[in-house]
């Protein structure tokens, strides 16, 4: 008979976040809102869950699990004979989603941190359970919820505040302010193994789908803000679909057309009259260096010319050699843009960079039309994250072209983990050749796998096999 431990005198919280944290990698989870019913579909084998009004519908018992009997919001418990666990949560309409997700979340924590395996008192569902270990089981439970749905080692790298924890992660507002005074100003150094693959897994997220997920998480029913508080975290251009984000924007960056003020959004009279079309999805568009902008580093200037790849010394506005511009700035009032900014968001006017978009989005096109060679190859999900990680690790001017090489280019890898790179011209060829070595070495890393070469081709001479 299995050996059983006793239940431990206090929550074990480093556990219960190891564990959400092994798990998010495990199921290689990349998006935001988590929905814990997705989980549970991972993992067939493991869990069944049942809606109350499915169990009682198919007869399961007078009220499963004692739902009712006991007020609760979900129970779950360990099928007898085999390894698998049942979980049966309360679906009455009176009950929000996000609380929903919340309790779900938490009895998968149950199940996945053992609490109904490793204790006497919970292992065949006995009771004898007193109310202070309950409470030690809840809390870790509660812990791993909190974790899963949100990870603190990913919030401590981002910006962020409670309505964009709340706007993000799919949990209650009382949770989200309760996440934020937890983790503002906190590191999480004991957690760090764990940093590096969940920032490489969620990476394209925060970089393509984010504003997308705050947008469609503000105008959520009715065609309009269901809190209109929230407006300003996105507003969508209804010229150019483009997602705004900045709050004090007056214009479109990506086309420079006037939008609509947050005030004209608060107003009941406009919001009927935006109503339309408001929540047709927007767009998020291609910026230059697309990238998640960490909470610690800002970056304003080029170090490399995006355009010739020779190096911009910190006192030059342009590149000596071809004169594309080292900073964004807006053309009538010399205010410093974003990267992404093709227009000032104050006044609509051109962005020095702006005149380069065309070619960029030109050349990310080009690359987005390369086929894999063939059925073994498979797009590689994480370049962007690599050429970030490159740009962090090797801050000299070695791993500065390395970074940008890369954001001009494709990556496919095949079953045997062969990673094949498609760049978009011969110079950004040589750039990625003669730094192969720390491309293995950061390949190896991020991918915990070993790498021994890596194939570099140029996109326009690629046929078909
Ligand atoms: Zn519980
Ligand atoms: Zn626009
Ligand atoms: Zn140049
Ligand atoms: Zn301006």
């Amino acid at each position: 008979m299995q050996t059983r431990q006793t239940i431990p005198d206090s929550p074990r919280l480093s556990y219960a976040t190891e564990t959400a944290y092994k798990w998010l990698i495990e199921l290689g989870i990349d998006s935001f809102p988590i929905s814990p019913l997705d989980v549970i579909d991972k993992l067939p084998q493991m869990i069944l869950c049942l809606s109350y009004s499915k169990a009682v519908a198919m007869g399961y018992a007078d009220d499963p699990c004692n739902i009712k009997k006991k007020a609760a919001d979900a129970r779950s418990l360990k099928l007898r004979g085999i390894n698998q666990y049942l979980i049966i949560y309360d679906d009455s309409k009176d009950k929000p989603k996000r609380r929903l997700t919340f309790t779900l979340a938490h009895e998968i924590g149950h199940i996945l941190l053992g609490h109904l395996d490793d204790f006497e008192e919970t292992a065949l569902n006995r009771g004898g359970l007193t109310n202070k270990m309950y409470r030690v089981l809840e809390k870790e439970a509660d812990c791993f919820a909190s974790e899963f749905l949100c990870p603190s080692v990913l919030l401590a790298k981002l910006p962020y505040d409670p309505d964009y924890i709340y706007l993000l992660f799919g949990i209650s507002e009382a949770a989200a302010e309760r996440k934020f005074s937890e983790t503002m100003g906190k590191s999480f150094t004991r957690y760090k193994q764990y940093e590096e693959p969940l920032l490489r897994n969620f990476y394209r997220f925060f970089a393509e789908d984010l504003e997308d997920t705050l947008f469609k998480n503000i105008y959520a029913s009715g065609n309009m803000p269901f809190n209109y508080e929230l407006a300003g975290y996105c507003r969508k251009c209804h010229w150019c679909s483009n997602y705004i984000t900045d709050r004090k924007a007056t214009h479109c960056d990506y086309c420079g057309e006037e939008i609509y003020s947050l005030g004209e959004l608060r107003s009941m009279a406009s919001r009927v009259k935006l109503g339309r079309y408001i929540r047709i999805p927007g767009k998020t568009h291609r910026k230059l260096h697309n990238r998640v902008r960490y909470k610690t580093e800002v970056i304003d200037r080029m170090q490399l010319c995006f355009k010739c790849f020779n190096p911009i010394s910190a006192d030059e506005e342009c590149c000596s050699v071809c004169g594309a511009p080292a900073v964004n700035r807006c053309m009538n009032d010399n205010r410093y843009l974003d990267f992404g900014q093709r227009y000032c968001p104050s006044c609509g006017a051109d962005g020095t960079f702006g005149r380069y978009y065309t070619e960029y989005e030109n050349i990310q096109d080009g690359l987005d039309g390369i086929a894999p060679p063939s059925d073994e190859w498979a797009e590689y999900p994480y370049l962007d994250y690599l050429a970030n990680y490159i740009r962090r690790k090797n801050k000299n001017s070695a791993g500065r072209s390395l970074y940008l090489a890369l954001m001009y280019s494709r990556a496919f890898i095949d079953d045997d983990n062969n990673i094949l790179i498609y760049t978009s011209s011969q110079k950004l060829k040589d750039i990625i050749e003669s730094n192969t070595d720390t491309l293995i070495d950061c390949l190896t890393l991020t991918d915990q796998i070993p790498h021994s070469k890596v194939d570099i081709k140029i996109a326009d001479s690629h046929a078909p096999p």
